[in-house]
């Protein structure tokens, strides 16, 4: 059993959970270019999805399985770690999903776990995990010095990577990403060959998490991994370094910084009492539907907002203040 072996060695040292949405992440900040609406819905007005569906929730546990069998092997264990077990961590992650697909999500999970710990039992000897799910930062000013709105310089942009690890002199970043049946060989079940110029060549989320990392941990940095995994048998793994382009490698902290002018935009929009844009282009993507289709399929807008009160939850006042209140460093 991983996990809930001791009490919490200093409750300041890090997140009550292995998981969490990074502050001002590569998916807040492309949030706000796909759709205004669905920007300011999820982190200007905190309202989320009290409803899980599955092919995200199966994503999540395995998530949280791999947390574990890392943080097993830390020397010095999360505080999360000793909280729960995996066992009690998955239960309660899954508790929204009904029986019987919850405990069938969580068993996948699970099974998925043991065959990766077989496929990767070197990582034990090989690989020195240094940080899981821990949250980085990094100001505008630090990522793009001299750039256009000097007066976002303190602006923070942040990536919270699932595993940071070291092998002999580098340190690499980790992303576990899992795929379900629509996304893998469908004669073999097994995931599709990797191609070196598919989905991952150019990665905002892979690009903002080198930056970041390369300004709190320096040159050791020496890349990115994408770990990928099937949702479903037969269960197939595969890890690749990627190859960095260079020319957006260079360009994305510009890009950040023009992605929190826009920010600044849509709030300053809704402050002067007017609507953030919606993108019905945006309302069902390539995961699934957006997180708020139900509030804008609603008849009118006191029904909207009927839904979003009913249907999501909202984070109380002070957190939604104490949230805005971390976005920039003060000086
Ligand atoms: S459903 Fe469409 S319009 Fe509504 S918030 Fe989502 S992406 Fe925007």
């Amino acid at each position: 059993m991983l996990g809930g072996e001791a009490t919490s060695l200093d409750p300041e040292a890090g997140e009550d959970s292995p998981s969490g949405a990074s502050l001002r992440g590569s998916h807040r900040l492309a949030a706000v270019e796909t759709c205004e609406r669905m920007w300011a819905l999820r982190y200007y007005w905190y309202f989320r999805g009290n409803k899980d569906n599955e092919w995200r929730l199966g994503g999540s546990l395995i998530h949280t399985c791999y947390q574990y069998y890392y943080a097993s092997l830390l020397p010095v264990k999360p505080p999360w770690y000793f909280e729960k077990t995996l066992q009690e961590r998955l239960a309660e992650q899954s508790l929204a999903m009904p029986e019987p697909k919850r405990s069938e999500l969580v068993k996948m999970a699970l099974t998925n776990l043991h065959y990766y710990m077989q496929v990767y039992s070197t990582d034990r000897e090989i690989l020195r995990p240094l940080h899981i799910e821990e949250e980085f930062a990094a100001t505008l000013g630090e990522l793009d010095p001299g750039g256009p709105w000097p007066e976002l310089d303190n602006d923070l942009v942040t990536c919270r990577p699932d595993l940071v690890y070291e092998i002999g002199p580098w340190i690499w970043i980790l992303d576990y990403k899992s795929h379900g049946r629509s996304r893998v060989n469908p004669k073999t079940g097994r995931l599709t060959r990797w191609k070196e110029d598919g989905e991952y060549a150019i990665n905002w989320q892979v690009l903002i998490n080198l930056l970041i990392l390369r300004k709190r941990l320096g040159p050791r940095v020496r890349g990115f991994v994408i770990q990928r995994t099937t949702r479903q048998e037969p269960y197939d793994f595969d890890r690749t370094p990627l190859t960095i382009p260079q020319i957006p490698y260079e360009e994305a902290a510009r890009t950040a910084r023009e992605l929190v002018r826009h920010e600044y935009q849509v709030m300053s929009k809704i402050e002067q009492g007017e609507r953030p844009s919606a993108r019905y282009h945006a309302c069902y993507g390539r995961f699934g539907p957006c997180d708020y289709r139900y509030a804008c399929l609603s008849p009118d807008r006191e029904t909207m907002q009927k839904r979003l009160n009913s249907e999501y939850n909202r984070a109380n006042d002070a957190e939604v203040t104490r949230l805005k209140s971390r976005l920039r460093v003060v000086q």
